[in-house]
């Protein structure tokens, strides 16, 4: 749980105990993620992420960033380079927004991962309610502003995405047939929140 009040500051070492734990959940649940996106999509967003966070892991393991600036860079190339789809350059765009607002002064999770929600919406132009990644991002920053972000928090703004009809993205090119399904990229979302919660509590 990250409450309000306490600010928690994102640090070097929670930055990459993060993403191992992230990593390690989109390695476990890369067929689910798949399944997500075969009803609404071209069923690769578990392939997609699985081999950009292997990428993430390995050069965090060969480049031993030393400084929470190089990390962020490391993932941001990553993601960018090797997910591909979709996904890729917003998740791309969030860690380069992370990174940018971090690079400013701000050192909180809110103001970071605000930052990284930004540079999604402004690459990515989607609204809170089109069914896509934002759906859980944007809860999460305001969780974070108000009452604190729990697990709970973040389990709910994936299953909110499900009676929506998807206005972004190639689940946009089904229409209403996206009703009823949850978002694939809201879900991988959630899991990397997930992660950030355990590596704070670590
Ligand atoms: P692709 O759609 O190219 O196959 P992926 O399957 O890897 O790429 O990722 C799909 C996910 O990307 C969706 O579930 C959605 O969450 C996210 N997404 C797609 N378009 C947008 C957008 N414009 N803004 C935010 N997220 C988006
Ligand atoms: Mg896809």
């Amino acid at each position: 749980v990250i409450r309000k009040g306490s600010e928690p500051i994102m640090d070097i070492q929670t930055g990459i105990r993060w993403m191992e734990l992230f990593n390690e959940k989109i390695q476990q649940e890369k067929d689910y993620l798949t399944q997500l996106d075969t009803p609404i999509g071209d069923s690769d967003h578990g392939n997609n992420m699985s081999r950009g966070m292997t990428y993430v892991v390995e050069a965090i393991d060969t480049q031993s960033p030393d400084s929470l600036e190089a990390l962020l860079k490391i993932v941001t190339a990553n993601l960018l380079s090797k997910v591909g789809g979709a996904s890729g350059p917003l998740y791309g765009s969030a860690f380069m927004g992370m990174l940018k607002t971090y690079q400013e002064g701000e050192s909180s999770w809110r103001k970071i991962l605000q930052g990284g929600l930004e540079s999604i919406q402004k690459r990515g132009k989607a609204e809170v309610g089109d069914k896509t990644m934002i759906d859980v991002w944007a809860p999460v920053v305001l969780a974070l502003e108000n009452d604190g972000l729990t697990d709970e928090v973040i389990d709910e703004a994936v299953e909110a995405t499900k009676p929506l009809k998807a206005k972004k993205g190639r689940a946009s090119y089904v229409g209403e047939r996206s009703i009823g399904h949850i978002d694939p990229g809201a879900y991988s979302s959630a899991l990397l929140f997930h992660a950030m919660l355990e590596a704070e509590a670590e």
